[in-house]
Formats: structure tokens, sequence, C-alpha cells
């Protein structure tokens, strides 16, 4: 059987913070976010690999992206650091068939807001109110074996207007204690690429570790598989299939030399 190769970049920071917050966050993910969600993802036809941006290459070099059938990112304080090269890099990996998850607060890093072509901008409160979140789109198999609704007992308020591209597909959707309400799984296809951004995943609330969640990032990571990676573009200056016969006003380039 041939592996679904997943990479979880995740930008590790704020569990490793000295201040009171870290050891709030390292009492529910003690090896960090990243290694919770490759635990609880664990699986036979997945290849799952932990990367952060601490290591070389920010955790991506070339080898490990080129080798990345689907990409999870998980990012909040250091959407910044994150280098435009590498954002480059991988836009181009998802326009070739690579997926890409983005989880909760990673809807404001490079690469969402690239892939997005909008400022991806949401409100926000965090006082642990209940996160109400229902299905719209029974058919689409990121959502199969989840109740049609479901309940997170305390989570981070993200809600409308969530400045997104008109042309996702929204799977789920959120209602929050205070009333507000969110597009909060939303699937997009950017070139051969599928992505899936799903908002629930504040590091303070133990959301990783609910089954409907894993089930959901599980089903997604299945749904963005590629099927086949395409090969890269060349895109050379066109022999033309027809005779051109008008003449050419700079005449630096021979017309006739491009008829095949
Ligand atoms: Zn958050």
């Amino acid at each position: 059987m041939k592996k679904i190769k997943v990479t979880i970049w995740n930008e590790f920071i704020r569990e490793k913070s000295q201040k009171e917050i870290g050891e709030r966050i390292r009492s529910i993910y003690p090896n960090g976010i990243h290694r919770a969600i490759a635990e609880h993802l664990k699986s036979e036809d997945l290849e799952i690999r932990c990367v952060s941006l601490d290591e070389p290459e920010q955790g991506l070099p070339d080898s490990l992206l080129n080798d990345t059938d689907v990409l999870l990112w998980w990012g909040h304080t250091a959407h910044d650091r994150v280098a435009d090269a590498l954002v480059e890099k991988i836009a181009l990996r998802i326009q070739y068939g690579m997926g890409l998850i983005v989880l909760h607060s990673g809807h404001y890093s490079k690469i969402f807001r690239r892939m997005m072509g909008t400022e991806c901008r949401l409100h926000w409160r965090d006082v642990g109110e209940k996160e109400r979140l229902w299905c719209v789109c029974p058919s689409h198999p990121i959502v199969q074996g989840v109740p049609e609704s479901f309940v997170i007992p305390n989570s981070e308020m993200y809600g409308e207007c969530f400045d997104l591209p008109d042309d996702g597909k929204i799977v789920y959707m959120s209602w929050y204690e205070g009333g507000n309400v969110l597009r909060s799984g939303v699937t997009f296809q950017r070139g051969a690429g599928k992505i899936f951004y799903f908002s629930p995943g504040h590091e303070s609330y133990p959301i990783y570790h609910d089954p409907n969640i894993i089930k959901v990032i599980s089903n997604a990571v299945r749904w963005a598989s590629p099927t086949q990676m395409l090969p890269p573009r060349v895109t050379p200056q066109k022999i033309s299939l027809e005779k051109i016969s008008t003449p050419n006003p700079h005449a630096m380039v021979d017309t006739t030399s491009l008829h095949r």
C-alpha cells in the first residue's frame, strides 16, 4: 500500500513559553500540538512527519516539501517569521497537487493568505465559550463518520465577517455562545491542490484531543491527498499552429521560424 506522506508543521512557540500560558498549554500538549495531532492521526496508510519553525530551513527543506502529499499548518504568533521564499515554494507545490490543511490561527498565515488572495481577517474573542459546529455539506468526504452537529465545551470565538474569497465550499458552520457565527470548515481548489481551512484548535483548550475534531482532520488528510502530482509546467515561446503572415513590426523574431 502506498502511504500518504503527511507533514505537520507547527510554529511550536507558545508550548515552550516560560509564562503561565506555556505551562497551561504544555499540560494539554506536552510534546507540542503537532505531535499530539500526529499521535491521534496514526494509521497504517499514513506516514506522518512533525516539523517546526525552529528547525533548519524552518522545518521544510526541499527534500521534505517535495516528498509531502498533504501539509498541515498550525501557526499563531510568528507568521511573519516564515520566509517569503518558503511560502512561494509551498504555493507552487500546492499548484501541482499537494494538499494543504490550515488549522485555527493559521487563517492569518502567509501561506493561507497567499493561496486565498484575501486578507483572511476575522473577529475573535478568547473567553472559553461554547462552540457548536454544524455540518452543512453532508455528502462531503470530510464529514463522513462525524455527527451532524457537535459541541466544543471551551473554544476561542472566531467570527464573521471572515474575509475569504467566494470560491470556497462551506463544509462546517460554527455558532458560539456569545452569538457569533463562522464558516469554520471551508474547502478550496488551487491549481491541482486541495485546501481545507478548519478553525477549531485554540492552543489553551484540549481541542485536538476531541475525537470529532480528529475525525474531521483525518478525513481531510485523505481528501486532500493528491491522486497524482503534476509535473512542473514549462512555458517556452510557443510555435504557432497557423502561419503568421503579419510582418513583425519589431523584426526581432523571425515569425517563420515559429511556424512548424
Ligand atoms: Zn487561538
